[in-house]
């Protein structure tokens, strides 16, 4: 992004409201080329995005809590704190072993609700949660409550598949929220001894260990930052060192299921289980950044590359392998087995944001913006009660609606289910959606980069004192026009820097200026510089249309196929849109261009005629008839009208050829 040098900043102190102190958002580095802004400095107004927040705030966080509270998740934290003082008397422990996880990151997303909004009623029931959790924490700092009683298995004795590290991770990820929000001193607390903790089992004198899911890497340097305690982030170096290294035992995936086959640095691509690589590349980043470790960061760039090269679906989903959760091979990209876990786009869009502040790169808010929009978002349904936990892109069985009251396995349903045995996806999507305008814009000493666009303020101040205040509006993602008025004179020359989507290097995109001057677009960044007056308004124009897209013929599965991608949203065909029958024979006319519709697009399908021998291979099958015009729609809206087949990738009607 444009040539501005990279420049240490200090969080401000306290905000200008002078009480909490509201550093930055999720993720502070204390050396960055582009500056996050923190939560009184961005804030969504109204449109798709302030839709999206405000669901979670009313529907998805109480969803979680619920669940959480019925099934006993949060009661364990009670029952654990009760036999404090007689560790020796069993008493029934609820979930798998790391569902403390998902308490912790519903605080972090009830932390960063309030930090936006503050809402009393939320404070009260956020508060109550934190004293839970502080009354389970134990005399030296540990705080889990499946480990280390004497009916449980010893602490720290199953490092390969106990998450007891990374059920911490979360707990100091609320921790930095509470802190960065001034949610809750005491979760802070909390935090602090818990880490101390940490430090004494395996700081440089502990233990030279690691957990088999990384998550703790990420948390400690990001707590470290936000108490300004270098120990946290020289501990979360340690553990990405350690790591790959054979210190975790032998399992029948290999040592690649989670990272322990070869160095962090040495890593040319992310590979195993998808969440674990991209948790611990985020977490090796910020180690990177804080230590001035170029070598480290190169090697996260590298990895980032690669990955997004040959492992990436259409939609930005990451990881196409059910069984072990994990990449697959290069170019392993299969639509129908997809797993693409809403966590892994999560973490994969920590991982991007991490590497757009270091570098500044458009190209990492591009993969931000296609995995918000085609996977995160993917994952609620329309009322924020279900969610997927994996996201297919070719449903070929219509499947049955879930249980609304009992809990599914991960992968079981076609449809979005209410909560899963393994529940990480819906508290994953809480806490991103609470926070999730902190990833929009940025400020460097020269001024404003907008990122990711919809309707939003942007009140802050530069380096040097200069006030900006700005408002976007925009009907993003699904019109391409992009307002920008400042609502105050600005007392020099500034730059205004205006993220120009990948999607729209095949048609021209233009910029109005405040005198009427339009300009080409082009590039990944538009850059407009000028002392801005009050009132003056500047226009993005993105040619929002439908459009093919082909993949890389590497790409087996999907050879002969294409999809259609409107602006930034990724469609899809959804049997409910069919005049009759299933997605699974279609074909596709490609020498008509679709037709751009409100939300979505038209295409002309038919289907495809096979052999009637009872054996599916022989001469070239044949068209069987038009279905006509058809529409598609955005992929993340698909599976919000009961059971239906779905595909992204068409197969191409060149069968007479
Ligand atoms: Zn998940």
């Amino acid at each position: 992004m444009t040539t501005t040098a990279p420049h240490a900043h200090t969080a401000p102190a306290a905000s200008r409201d002078g009480h909490a102190r509201r550093f930055a958002g999720a993720v502070s580095p204390s050396t960055s080329t582009l500056t996050p802004l923190d939560a009184t400095e961005i804030r969504l107004t109204d449109g798709f995005w302030a839709e999206k927040q405000a669901l979670n705030a009313d529907v998805v966080l109480r969803h979680c809590e619920d669940w959480m509270e019925r099934i006993g998740w949060t009661g364990n934290f009670d029952r654990a704190a009760a036999g404090l003082g007689d560790p020796s008397t069993p008493w029934e422990h609820s979930g798998i072993e790391f569902v403390d996880s998902e308490v912790y990151k519903l605080l972090e997303g009830m932390a960063w609700e309030l930090g936006r909004e503050h809402d009393p009623a939320l404070q009260a029931r956020y508060d109550a949660l934190v004293d839970r959790v502080a009354a389970a924490q134990e005399g030296d700092g540990y705080l889990h409550t499946s480990f280390g009683r004497a009916w449980q298995r010893p602490r720290w004795s199953d490092l390969e598949w106990g998450h007891e590290l990374y059920s911490m991770g979360h707990l100091l990820q609320a921790v930095v929220a509470a802190e960065r929000t001034g949610a809750s001193p005491r979760l802070v607390e909390i935090g602090r001894r818990l880490a101390e903790h940490l430090w004494t089992v395996f700081g440089p004198e502990g233990r030279v260990a690691i957990c088999g899911h990384p998550e703790v890497e990420v948390a400690l340097a990001e707590l470290g930052r936000a108490l300004d305690e270098p120990r946290w982030i020289e501990l979360a170096r340690l553990f990405v060192d350690r790591r790959g290294r054979g210190l975790l035992g032998q399992i029948e995936y290999g040592a690649e299921y989670f990272q322990d086959d070869v160095p962090v640095r040495d890593a040319g691509v992310l590979r195993g289980h998808a969440v674990r690589a991209l948790y611990l590349a985020a977490g090796a980043l910020d180690v990177a950044v804080e230590t001035r470790d170029d070598e480290l960061a190169d090697a996260v760039r590298r990895q980032w590359e690669a990955t997004v090269a040959t492992r990436t679906y259409v939609t930005g989903g990451m990881g196409s392998h059910h069984q072990d959760e994990a990449f697959g091979a290069d170019h392993e990209l299969p639509p129908d087995r997809a797993y693409s876990e809403t966590c892994a786009g999560i973490a994969s869009t920590m991982l991007s944001w991490r590497l757009l502040l270091a570098d500044g790169e458009a190209r990492y808010a591009d993969l931000i913006e296609r995995t918000l929009l085609n996977v995160v978002l993917a994952s609620p349904r329309d009322d924020g009660r279900a969610f997927f936990y994996t996201n297919t892109l070719h449903q070929r069985s219509e499947g049955v609606e879930p249980d609304e009251d009992e809990l599914n396995a991960r992968a079981l349903s076609s449809l979005r289910a209410p909560w899963f045995e393994v529940s990480c996806c819906p508290t994953n999507v809480a806490r991103t959606l609470a926070s999730v305008e902190q990833f929009f814009a940025t400020r460097s000493s020269d001024g404003v980069q907008l990122h990711q666009y919809g309707s939003y303020d942007v009140d802050t101040v530069l380096d040097d004192g200069t006030p900006l205040a700005l408002s976007v509006a925009s009907g993003y993602p699904l019109d391409g026009r992009v307002e920008v008025t400042w609502r105050g004179d600005v007392e020099r020359e500034v730059e205004l820097t205006l993220r120009v989507p990948s999607w729209a290097d095949g048609a021209p995109a233009t910029v109005v200026l405040p005198d009427g001057e339009v300009r080409q677009a082009q590039g990944s960044t538009t850059v407009v510089r000028r002392r801005f007056s009050a009132g003056d308004v500047v226009v993005l124009e993105l040619p929002v249309v439908a459009e093919w897209v082909l993949p890389d013929p590497r790409i087996d599965a999907v050879r002969g196929q294409v999809a259609v991608q409107r602006g930034p949203l990724v469609l899809a065909l959804e049997s409910v849109d069919l005049p009759t029958g299933s997605v699974n024979d279609v074909l596709v006319d490609t020498t008509v261009d679709p037709v751009t519709t409100s939300v979505g697009a038209r295409v002309e399908l038919s289907r495809s005629r096979t052999p009637a021998s009872g054996w599916p291979y022989g001469r070239a099958a044949s068209t069987a008839g038009s279905l006509g015009s058809v529409e598609l729609l955005p992929y993340a809206a698909w599976g919000n009208r009961g059971p239906s087949t779905m595909r992204v990738w068409l197969p191409v009607d060149d069968l007479e050829a």
